[in-house]
């Protein structure tokens, strides 16, 4: 049995998705554990890519025109070429839009397990992942066996920067079909800009659940002001419908790293950490001392968020 863990590069619009260099990292550490090598498969990217994909020991690469934009049909058959050629013991998907397209169907036409949502993987005699269920609010501890097998990483889990290696690595090209499908691209379609690009704020106010009522948002709104920030939120606040979608930070939201960073009331689930882990400085107020936030946080306090805010809004005026 291969010892070795192949991991599918996620690109969009010319630039590798940072799940990618999560799962180069954890990949390394998993091949390691396995005695083996480390792979990156890339399907319809760029020489560009190949440049940044150091963390691989081999790209497998598969070109073509066929393969220029996403495509589950085109990219599910590509990926099997190379399945074939690598042989890998564990394959790395990320658990996004894409790559759940991908991971499910070559999982089930192989007849080998599939684990989703993992935050954590160790190889050795058998693969073994952490794995989220019920929207992240319990961990499962699954053993995958010795055989091969499939694991589709939750994006924010794990630090990019280890896998961001520079490098040369080998590559190696694997022929693959187009598929002449049902599935066609038509286009891409990039949401629409709100009334404030909190993409380009260097300090924003960021507001969860916590918050209890709409008329937390005012308070949030006081202190930004006072501050000269703007207000964020977790995605609860967005499906209240307390705050526009263009102001949600997260997988599915937008990825921000301003100056500073102040959570109130946000408990940190890794759907939220995903999009602002990458802030400069990071303030958490929750009144739970063993929220995940202050995990990430430099700066945290255990306090009601209610008070921490007039207090500061008051000190500012
Ligand atoms: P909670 O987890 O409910 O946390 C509220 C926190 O407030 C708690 O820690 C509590 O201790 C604290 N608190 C309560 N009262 C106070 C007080 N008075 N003062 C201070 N602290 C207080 N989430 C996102 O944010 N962005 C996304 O883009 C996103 N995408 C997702 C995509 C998918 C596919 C899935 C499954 C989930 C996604 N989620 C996303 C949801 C995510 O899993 C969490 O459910 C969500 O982030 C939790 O939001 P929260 O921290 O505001 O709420």
């Amino acid at each position: 049995m291969s010892a070795n863990v192949l991991v599918v590069v996620e690109h969009l619009g010319g630039e590798i998705a940072d799940i990618t260099f999560e799962m180069l990292a954890a990949g390394r550490k998993v091949a390691a554990e396995n005695g083996g090598s480390c792979f990156a498969a890339l399907i319809g990217g760029t020489d560009a890519m190949v440049g940044q994909l150091g963390a691989a020991d081999t790209v497998y690469r598969v070109s073509g025109d066929a393969f220029t934009e996403f495509n589950p049909e085109s990219h599910t058959a590509a990926l099997r070429c190379i399945l074939e050629t690598v042989t890998p013991r564990t394959t790395l998907i990320g658990h996004t839009a894409m790559g759940m397209d991908l991971a499910s169907v070559v999982a089930c036409t192989s007849d080998n397990p599939l684990a989703v949502s993992a935050v954590e993987i160790s190889g050795g005699a058998t693969t073994k992942v952490t794995a989220q269920v019920y929207g992240g609010k319990m961990n499962a501890t699954i053993d995958l066996g010795a055989g091969p097998c499939f694991v589709a990483m939750a994006a924010g889990a794990m630090s990019a920067d280890a896998g961001k290696i520079a490098g040369s690595p080998t590559t190696s090209d694997v022929a693959a079909p187009g598929v002449d499908g049902r599935i066609r691209f038509k286009g891409l379609v990039q949401p629409e800009a709100g009334d404030v690009d909190i993409t380009a704020e260097e300090v924003l106010i960021a507001i969860g659940r916590g918050i209890g009522s709409e008329d937390g948002v005012e308070v949030a709104n006081e202190l930004a002001e006072a501050m000269g920030a703007q207000v964020a939120a977790s995605r609860p606040i967005i499906d209240a419908g307390w705050l526009p979608k263009s102001r949600q930070i997260g997988k599915s939201g937008l990825k921000v790293t301003p100056k500073l960073y102040i959570a109130l009331g946000i408990s940190g689930a890794p759907e939220h950490l995903e999009g602002m882990k990458g802030s400069a400085t990071i303030v958490a107020v929750n009144t739970d001392k063993n929220a995940p936030i202050f995990g990430v946080a430099h700066y945290g306090l255990v306090a009601d968020l209610y008070e921490v805010a007039e207090e500061l809004t008051e000190a500012l005026d």
